[in-house]
């Protein structure tokens, strides 16, 4: 008897603790963890310098207010702010909450020159923004909206096909209320399905052009999860707003908004807040995390261990044609799209200690840790092999 409510179909099985890329389960099962809690423990489990950042922040401070300063959070703002394209940061505690505030800093921008009606959200059909009400109605996606009624209003949607990327009749789809595009770099629970670079600098010039907001919402692309700190970067695209979470927390609940000096400028004293965001605790893991993910070579050996996976994935693709469609991604953002639906494929992977998470379109989908082996990468393949063999 479980007194957890039932929103989650959840798998048979628990950890008791985990080391790098392993989980190790209640049941003394060793499991490589290529999910790492869907893109969330960016330097696996149990990373030594994660350790003892929390160990050591918490015997000093763990929360004050935001009414105070908060010199850890000053430090993780100024290096995002220095690595990227933003001025300022936002901090809040999820993705979900990051991308609310993201619309917010939108539309907020636009009343403080004067323009309140600019406030609508031109978004991907089907994308995904996370679970509160506005995120829901922002992703289009009649799964997550159904029976949560009435409809937030202020969200509208355009189509993005991956087999024919390019956004069709856009300019026509902009309107005087239009405050922002927003779009996921890489779409990520949709079946990763990267934005390719010159529609994400066609998305720029339209914003250009109507004088609009870019919002790329890289809350599971961003933070090195493509090989690149963003996903965007090799577009030259500069973004207005971001938010991003998951990887930055490196497993601690760490959400931000990171905006230009422009947009920033209608978030006047009063405008938001969060009890939790930056606080110190989560804001000295923040710091550790962004020191060693934005080293340039640490970004490298994420590019140069993706282009093997990639290659070996292509391989085993070539070997069973029948069961694997294509393999897509970019950097350790990995999916291998099925002909059939992956529940099977995705228990079998586990039957064999690989750990996995579906996608949407019959997609499976990778993240291994950003630090991962290359031999736990070769071991990962091997068990791919495997479940083809199987299951053809
Ligand atoms: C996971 C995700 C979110 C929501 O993050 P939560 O922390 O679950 O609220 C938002 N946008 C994208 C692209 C995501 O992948």
């Amino acid at each position: 008897m479980s007194y957890l409510a039932k929103n989650y179909n959840r798998k048979k099985i628990s950890f008791k603790y985990g080391k790098g890329s392993y989980l190790y389960s209640t049941n003394k099962k060793k499991y490589l963890d290529f999910v790492q809690g869907i893109a969330v423990n960016s330097l696996g489990h149990a990373h030594p310098k994660l350790v003892k950042t929390i160990k050591d922040q918490s015997k000093k401070l763990w929360h004050v207010s935001n009414a105070f300063q908060i010199p850890e959070g000053e430090k993780l703002a100024k290096k995002l702010c220095k690595k990227t394209f933003a001025d300022y940061v936002m901090f809040q505690n999820s993705g979900a909450e990051a991308t609310e505030a993201a619309i917010k800093v939108a539309r907020r921008y636009f009343y403080s020159i004067g323009k309140p009606n600019k406030n609508k959200i031109l978004c991907i059909k089907n994308s995904f923004h996370g679970r509160t009400l506005a995120a829901i109605f922002a992703s289009g996606s009649k799964k997550m909206t159904e029976g949560f009624g009435p409809k937030v209003p202020g969200f509208y949607h355009i189509e993005f096909k991956d087999t024919k990327p390019r956004f069709p009749r856009l300019r026509n789809r902009i309107n005087k209320n239009t405050a922002a595009i927003m779009v996921e770099t890489i779409l990520g629970e949709g079946g990763i399905k990267p934005i390719p670079d010159k529609c994400l600098r066609y998305l720029r010039k339209i914003c250009n052009e109507k004088k609009i907001l870019l919002i790329l919402d890289e809350v599971q692309c961003g933070i090195g999860r493509s090989g690149d700190f963003f996903a965007f970067e090799k577009s030259k695209v500069k973004p207005d707003i971001v938010p991003i979470a998951k990887g930055i927390g490196g497993g601690f609940p760490i959400g931000a908004v990171l905006m230009n000096k422009k947009v920033a400028s209608g978030m006047v004293p009063g405008t938001h807040g969060s009890t939790f965001g930056g606080n110190p605790l989560a804001m000295s893991v923040g710091n550790t995390v962004m020191d060693i993910i934005s080293n340039k070579k640490f970004l490298n050996n994420i590019k140069s261990l993706s282009k093997y996976f990639l290659l070996k994935l292509n391989k085993i693709k070539e070997k069973y044609p029948n069961i694997i469609k294509q393999i897509r991604g970019k950097g350790l953002l990995i999916g291998i799209e099925l002909y059939k639906d992956q529940t099977k494929f995705i228990k079998k992977l586990m039957d064999n200690q690989l750990l996995t998470i579906r996608a949407a379109e019959n997609v499976v989908r990778i993240l291994p840790p950003l630090n991962v082996k290359r031999k736990e990468i070769d071991i990962a393949l091997k068990v791919i092999d495997k479940v083809c063999l199987e299951i053809k």
